[in-house]
Order: C-alpha cells, then sequence, then structure tokens
C-alpha cells in the first residue's frame, strides 16, 4: 500500500507510511527502492558456527556430533512479523534433523503482555517488598520477594505498558529493551536505594558494585564452617539480617560438643542459635543497618559461661565483614587483631562465595493471534507446545514453559545474539521465536502446509515480504 513515494509498513499496528530510503517508527522496516525491507538480517545458527560466533545448544538432545546441524536451523532474529497474523508466520522452514522431517516456524512476536524479572545477587536492602521501581522517574516495575542471597525485581507487564500515560509505556518499553539487549539501565527504588542493572553483570548500589553473592545465611554458614573454627575462638557470630547465626547456641556446635558462652543476641530466636530480626534491612554487616556490630549483642552472662579472656569472631556471610574480640574483665568485647589461623577461616567464607550478578529473564505470552500464523487451528499450537511435541525457542535460547493455560514463557536473555529483541512504539517488546516439531504434526495441528519452504529456497527469496535473504552477519559488517 502506499501514499505518494511512501509505503506503508502492515508489520505492527502503527503501520507506517515509510519514505524511500528511511525506516519506520521502530528502525525494524524500511523502505529500499520501494520495497518494505527488515533492516536486520536473518540469523543463521549455521553462518554464525562457520564463522566462529557464539552458539548455545539449540533443542540440545540429539546433536552429538556438531556445534550446529548440518541442516541449520533459522532463528527468529531479523524473521519479521505478520502482525496481526491473517498469514503465515515469515519463515516456514523445512529441514532434516537426525533424519527426521522437521519444520521451524519463526516469526519476531509483539508483545504488549510481558515483561522482565530480574534477580539481583546481593544481601543489600535495596527496598521493601513491593516498592514502585523508577527508571527516569516512571513506574516500570515493583520489588518482589528476597530469594536466597539475592533480590527479584518484576518490571513491565502490560500495565506499565499501556495501561499508564505515554511517557510511562514508552520508558517501560525502553529499559526493558536496554535489559532484553544486554545494556545497563539505571534504576530507583522507592524507600530504597539506586541500583544499575545489567543482564550477566554484578549489580552496582548505591554506586557500589557488588563483589560477592553471600555463602548461605548466617545460620547455614555456622552450619557449614562450625567445625573449622572449633579451637580457634570460643565464640562465632554470623551476622545477616535474615537470619543471624550463633556458634555455641547452634545446632551445628551443640552437635561438635562446642561449650555455651553466656552470649547475648538482641533479637527474635527462632531456634537456638537462629535469630531474626537483630537489626533494621540496611546497606551494612550482612544487608543489616549495622556499622557496629556490637549492638546487637546485650550483656554477657558469666554463669552460662562468659569470662574473661573469651575470644570471639564477628563475621557477615560473605566474610566482606569481620571483627575480632577478646573480653575483658567486665566481660565487655575488646578489639583485637584477628589471628592469622582465624583470617583463613575467613578467606574461606569469601572464597565460597560466587559472584555477584543480575540475571534477566524476558517473558512474555505467546499464547495470543501470532499462532495464527503457525497454524489455522491455534489452540492446537499450544496444546502442542504444552505437550513437548513443539519444542519453543527464542534466538535460539530455549525457554522455560509455565505450566497451565496459554504459552506464556521465560528466557535468559543472555543465551541470545546480541540485538536480539525490538520494540514497535504500540510500545511493545519484539522478541525472536521458533516453533520447532516433526512435519507431520505441523500438518496434524492445521499448519500452513502451503508455505513450507526448504532452507535453500528461503535464503534465494527471503520472507514475507520476498526480499533477498540477507544472511547474518554479512550485511551487518
Ligand atoms: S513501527 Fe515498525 S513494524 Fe510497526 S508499522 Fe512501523 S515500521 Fe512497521
Amino acid at each position: 500500500m502506499t501514499s505518494g513515494d511512501k509505503i506503508r509498513c502492515d508489520a505492527c499496528p502503527v503501520m507506517c507510511y515509510i519514505a524511500p530510503g528511511q525506516t519506520g517508527a521502530c528502525d525494524r522496516y524500511a523502505n529500499v527502492e520501494g520495497r518494505i525491507l527488515r533492516s536486520d538480517p536473518v540469523l543463521l545458527l549455521s553462518r554464525t558456527a562457520e564463522r566462529g560466533g557464539r552458539i548455545i545448544p539449540f533443542a540440545s538432545a540429539g546433536w552429538k556430533d556438531t556445534l550446529a546441524p548440518v541442516d541449520a536451523i533459522i532463528t527468529g532474529i531479523g524473521a519479521g512479523t505478520t502482525y496481526p497474523d491473517f498469514k503465515p508466520a515469515p519463515f516456514i522452514v523445512s529441514s532434516v534433523v537426525a533424519g527426521a522431517d522437521m519444520v521451524t516456524v519463526v516469526t519476531e512476536a509483539i508483545f504488549s503482555y510481558c515483561g522482565v524479572k530480574v534477580k539481583i545477587d546481593t544481601d543489600r536492602h535495596l527496598g521493601p517488598e513491593g516498592a514502585i521501581v523508577r527508571a527516569e522517574g516512571q513506574a516500570i516495575g515493583h520489588v518482589t520477594t528476597a530469594e536466597y542471597g539475592s533480590q527479584m525485581l518484576s518490571l513491565g507487564g502490560v500495565h506499565h505498558l499501556t495501561g499508564g500515560e505515554k511517557a510511562e509505556g514508552r520508558t517501560t518499553c525502553a529499559s526493558l529493551l536496554a535489559l532484553c539487549n544486554g545494556a545497563a539501565v539505571p534504576l530507583e527504588i522507592e524507600g530504597g536505594c539506586s541500583v544499575i542493572v545489567q543482564a550477566g553483570r554484578p549489580p552496582v548500589v548505591d554506586g557500589r558494585a557488588e563483589v560477592r553473592m553471600r555463602v548461605g545465611c548466617g545460620s547455614a554458614t555456622i552450619g557449614m564452617f562450625a567445625a573449622g573454627w572449633q579451637g580457634l575462638v570460643d565464640e562465632v557470630v554470623v551476622v545477616d539480617d535474615h537470619i543471624t547465626g550463633v556458634v555455641s547456641e547452634h545446632q551445628a556446635g551443640r552437635v561438635i560438643g562446642w561449650p555455651p558462652t553466656g552470649i547475648r543476641i538482641k533479637g527474635h530466636r527462632s531456634t537456638p542459635g537462629r535469630y531474626f530480626r537483630v537489626s533494621e534491612p540496611g546497606l551494612g554487616w550482612g544487608g543489616t543497618r549495622l556499622t557496629d556490630p556490637l549492638d546487637i549483642l546485650g550483656p554477657w552472662n558469666p554463669a552460662k559461661g562468659a569470662r574473661a579472656g573469651l575470644r570471639l569472631l564477628m563475621v557477615s556471610t560473605t566474610g566482606e565483614d569481620f571483627a575480632y574480640y577478646v573480653l575483658d574483665a567486665a566481660l565487655t568485647p575488646q578489639p583485637a587483631p584477628l589471628p592469622e589461623a582465624l583470617r583463613a577461616t575467613v578467606d574461606l567464607i569469601a572464597e565460597n562465595c560466587e559472584t555477584s550478578l543480575c540475571t534477566v529473564l524476558f517473558m512474555g505470552g505467546a499464547g495470543g493471534s501470532l499462532r495464527a500464523g503457525v497454524t489455522r487451528n491455534p489452540v492446537r499450537l499450544t496444546r502442542s507446545v504444552q505437550a513437548g511435541e513443539t519444542r519453543l525457542t527464542s534466538g535460539g535460547a530455549e525457554c522455560y514453559i509455565w505450566p497451565g493455560g496459554g504459552i506464556t514463557f521465560m528466557v535468559d536473555v543472555t543465551r541470545l545474539p546480541p540485538r536480539a529483541f525490538g520494540y514497535v512504539p504500540t510500545p511493545a517488546l519484539v522478541a525472536p521465536l521458533e516453533f520447532t516439531l516433526p512435519r507431520a504434526a505441523y500438518l496434524a495441528l492445521g499448519g500452513h502446509a502451503a508455505a513450507i519452504r526448504a532452507l535453500d529456497e528461503v535464503q534465494a527469496s527471503g520472507g514475507e515480504y520476498v526480499t533477498s535473504a540477507r544472511l547474518w552477519p554479512k550485511e551487518v559488517e
């Protein structure tokens, strides 16, 4: 369809008129000599393998001898979109894998219902559960649960993308796109911290790069290292915002015969040697507000073992914070240099900590109209995916499919090649999808039989807009 020299792109509801030599609003489609072309190359696994590019195992079971199958699978990256899906998907490609006739349907799906789940490896208190997360001042998500050594954020979702003001939707879309394509995104958490999130990189909390993910909670740390402390020190307190551990009282200490010390902890005792809420959450020791760990100790009890000369180690769950004390005649802890033998135990905690990282999982619902580009009977595709007959991948990366209704999937964005995600200004994200299944099953679920083409033919004539196939990465270098 044209308007003057312009051509209308109908790959999304924006329906841009694109002037010659220009791209549409999303930069994904261009008017090249009077034809609409997808502006990114289609990604072929075999070409990437030939050039020594990064390959991620795809449908890993069954391909044993080569990095990529000889009959290389095409990915959805750069494939184009057939919104609103009244026509077959851009590429429906036949191939032979391990002697089996297979079909792979690829498309770039438009997701208004999508977001990212972010896991930030840190004990530092980023903000209260439920707190609004902002980017450039706009609300784009919220803080969810604290997991074991990590804080989770939920960003995006249809309400932020389309349910608020335009600026909120635009900022949410831009933030999701940046996160999915591996860029660093500064976030502000109401009532909490600023944090820079980048998939596969350490988080930066209030300007400080996080280094270590905790070895475990305070109780777990006691369990792991109690035997190593025995004979070197009389008491160990592992300071942690969630569970602070005390070795002399803890089950691990009891089992190995650790004597009582008369220590008192200001906190809520859960079970012996395990204390909740010794402090408010914060950026101090073990995710507490503590800068002086002695603040959590009450008076020592001589009737239960406290004595002058008693040696005390206090340490955080990452080993980043530690202090050594000896009780004086008044049973007051006095700071003292850390003995070398004990330093080795602190170093062991640090050694057992993993590197703090941010993990970004894209989550979207692929159970909508895009299914019509795969089959004339969409619910059969849903059932086939749920039954494990059809394998869903995103840019060649394995997806986790949520049980229950629909095709709701999650994918680790670091498993996709660079720039795999796009957007349209509705606003919505665009993500590559591939549905791979046996040819017979594809036909049985009402697949577009007439649109099935061999890979060679696709390379020769391209996809929906009958372009010359543009093969990765020739045209982008
Ligand atoms: S925003 Fe992009 S996909 Fe949508 S009509 Fe414009 S050029 Fe086409």
